[in-house]
């Protein structure tokens, strides 16, 4: 059974508890539905992994809210602490080395010895955590390639009955995509995976910083190339609309789709279209499956700014399963 609890101070001390237990609740942050419980819990880090069917060598983000947390069992680097005054609370994770000396659950880092931090900007998120004062590992509330979940029926949709509970909070996913990796114990710094923060705006605090392509040496272990994605095809760059297909686009334009059609952003913002991706593409991948239609076409997102972290999603998404 999954339990549904209300934000109330009441149940903020339920949810706080049940993950002492080793219960693992889903809980909104600005970025998508986590799905967290204790990262020192061999035994719910494990339950994570079964409820998500994620493979074992993708580690996990942990959350915490504050950095004294994290002293407990990472090295906060200069770079790191820079990154940490400029982006949080936020939709930035940063790699620390581990210590050598700490209690978090082996499985959490996959056996590495970095480990992958956030500290979401997120109210409800950051009173469960000081109430638990334990780090949460949370990878996002939903099966493992599926689409990413912004409000509590979405991660209904995949795991109904697999987790513990819910901590509604809808309209709470403001950024709406999975948010910015950066790791911060190479030379120089790498961004693993595009997301809520720009490339741009952590330039202007490191300007050393790169981004990883799919290609370069250095990988995010587990950023797999199909991700994201939903239960039906997915053509991207659109110009035109099959017969069979229903439409998501973005900004000004005179396609549409006979069947049903959904606008990012109609007057082209990419913050907007980022907090709109993944609602979109679930309402639209329920449609497809309910008129048994062919798929998804998403017209061109410029690649710039923000349009490139929802440009990788949509590259994932699209990606055919092997
Ligand atoms: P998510 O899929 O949103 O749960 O994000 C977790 C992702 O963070 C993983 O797929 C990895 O790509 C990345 N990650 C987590 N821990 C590490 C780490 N220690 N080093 C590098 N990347 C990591
Ligand atoms: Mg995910």
């Amino acid at each position: 059974m999954t339990k549904l609890y209300k934000k109330t101070k009441n149940e903020i001390a339920e949810v706080a508890n049940a993950l002492k237990e080793g219960d693992i609740i889903a809980i909104a942050t600005e970025t998508v539905y986590g799905l967290a419980g204790d990262a020192t819990n061999e035994s719910a880090v494990h339950k994570i992994y079964a409820a998500k069917q994620r493979p074992a060598v993708n580690p996990l983000i942990v959350h915490v809210s504050s950095t004294k947390q994290i002293e407990r069992f990472a090295v906060i680097n200069e770079t790191a602490q820079k990154l940490m005054d400029a982006f949080w609370p936020g939709a930035l994770t940063i790699i620390l080395d581990l210590k050598n000396s700490h209690s978090i659950a082996p499985s959490v880092t996959a056996g590495l010895k970095t480990i992958a931090v956030r500290m979401p900007n997120h109210e409800t998120f950051l009173a469960v955590s000081k109430t638990l004062d334990k780090p949460l590992a949370a990878p996002s509330a939903n099966l493992s390639e599926h689409l990413s979940p912004t409000c509590s029926t979405h991660v209904l949709k995949t795991l109904n009955g697999k987790i513990d509970g819910i901590l509604e909070d809808d309209d709470a996913c403001l950024v709406g995509i999975e948010s910015t990796i950066i790791d911060t114990t190479v030379s120089p710094p790498a961004i693993l995976r595009p997301g809520g923060i720009t490339q741009e705006e952590i330039k202007n605090i490191l300007p050393t910083i790169h981004h990883c392509s799919d290609d370069t040496a250095i990988k995010a272990p587990g950023q797999m190339k199909r991700h994201y994605s939903p239960q039906c095809s997915l053509r991207t760059n659109a110009t035109s609309i099959d017969a069979d297909e229903v439409l998501l686009c973005f900004g000004k334009t005179s396609l549409t789709s006979k069947h049903k059609t959904l606008n990012l952003s109609k007057r082209g913002d990419l913050k907007e279209a980022m907090h709109n991706l993944f609602d979109a593409l679930h309402v639209l991948e329920d449609f497809v499956e309910k008129k048994n239609l062919k798929g998804i076409a998403i017209t061109p997102i410029p690649d710039i700014g923000l349009g490139k972290s929802i440009n990788d999603r949509l590259r994932r998404a699209e990606n055919i399963k092997e």
